[in-house]
């Protein structure tokens, strides 16, 4: 498995820095949040609010707010799920190995709060390779902030 360039720099070992009680983010976020943020569900495909949006902005962690990825880096891949090439900064995301489902995945969380995100592959087409493959449920577009 290559594990994609942003592994170099995150260093998975540091505890998120905001700390809450499941029945605390269950409070704060809408069910659909919940169940890929704290659940590591995955919404549908071509179902979630991003993935055919092509507003400029930086998406924000819909947990903690934190600045994931930038519009800029978003692309095409006809998965249905929104795909970036690289999260905004290397260190906003923390990589972890995932062995469920009977597959070996890489799994992509919010740094900040340790929420899920998605996954990234190493199959982009992209300049970096890596494809960053994220819940629109995890994500908020803040259309006032551009990278
Ligand atoms: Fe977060």
């Amino acid at each position: 498995m290559r594990l994609p360039r942003a592994r170099k720099e995150a260093s998975d070992e540091t505890p998120p820095t905001i700390q809450k009680t499941e029945d605390e983010w269950r409070r704060e976020l809408t069910p659909a949040q919940f169940e890929v943020l704290r659940r590591a569900g995955t919404e549908r495909a071509f179902t979630g609010e991003y993935w055919d949006c092509h507003d400029d902005g930086v998406y924000r962690c819909a947990a903690c707010q934190a600045p994931l990825f930038s519009s800029d880096t978003k692309f095409e891949s006809g998965s249905g799920w929104p795909s970036f090439s690289e999260p905004a900064v290397a260190d906003a995301v923390t990589l972890h190995r995932d062995d469920t489902h009977f597959m070996t995945r890489v799994e992509v969380c919010c740094r900040q709060c340790g929420g899920h995100l998605g996954h990234v592959f190493p199959d982009g087409p992209t300049p970096t390779g890596d494809r960053f493959c994220i819940n629109s449920a995890a994500l908020t577009l803040d259309r006032q902030q551009t990278s």
